[in-house]
């Protein structure tokens, strides 16, 4: 699987025109991607953080869910679509850890050297248990909800290895010990337009894309 799609409501299958959009997220690298993703569409994009809307507790059980969680309350706060994503890091030998918490293994001031070193020694222990495998894969699930409650996920997924020390500094979060199938580099190293051609995120967005502008 490398991409997909649901939905829940009654008003589906709306097209996605030009007009204000509301990003549901306090992320800065997610924002940044996201807003790079949108610019060809025409959209009037303002962040949830600018708009000043709380953060709601992310308390899903998948990533779809909590996408859902975040876009649906920022679209019912604003009055406007909302677009959410939640994501993550799975890691096959943790058995899809740190997945949907990849956010909190980083701690309370947003740690990711401290993540990555956490992913590294869990690797280490599964190693010394005779699991070598550092296969891992990127999860997004792009979320559009509408003030009434509509909601259509789109998700897009990047397989890759685990490598250790992090190299670069391009990306934010995981993206220096993320090197993607086939590739030599990792997301840290990798220039923001070669990520956004083969990421998770950009995957889902594509889909979205397919699916929600007419043009
Ligand atoms: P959440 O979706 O807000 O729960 O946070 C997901 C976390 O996953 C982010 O804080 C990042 O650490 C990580 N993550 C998601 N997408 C990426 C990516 O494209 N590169 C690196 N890390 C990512």
């Amino acid at each position: 699987m490398s991409e997909q799609q649901s939905q829940q409501g009654s008003n589906l299958n709306r097209p996605l025109d030009s007009g204000k959009l509301v990003l549901a997220t306090h992320n800065a690298g997610k924002l940044r991607e996201i807003a790079e993703l949108l610019a060809p569409y025409g959209m009037d994009v303002v962040s949830a953080g600018d708009l000043g809307l709380p953060e709601p507790i992310e308390d899903g059980d998948s990533f779809a869910a909590n996408a859902r969680i975040k876009a649906l309350a920022a679209a019912k706060e604003s009055g406007f679509p909302a677009l959410s994503d939640d994501s993550g890091l799975a890691v096959v030998a943790l058995n899809g850890d740190p997945g949907i918490y990849s956010a909190r293994w980083a701690g309370p001031t947003k740690d990711f050297s401290l993540a990555m070193t956490s992913v590294e020694q869990a690797l280490a222990a599964a190693a010394a248990q005779g699991d070598n495998n550092r296969a891992a894969y990127f999860i997004c699930a792009l979320c559009l909800a509408w003030p009434d409650g509509t909601t259509e996920v789109f998700e897009g997924r990047v397989d890759g290895t685990i490598v250790h020390p992090p190299r670069g500094d391009q990306g934010f979060g995981y993206d220096p010990v993320f090197q993607a199938e086939g590739e030599s580099i990792t997301f840290g190293e990798m220039d923001p337009v070669r990520k956004h051609s083969m990421s998770h995120r950009a995957r889902a967005f594509t889909l979205l894309v397919k699916h929600k502008f007419t043009a």
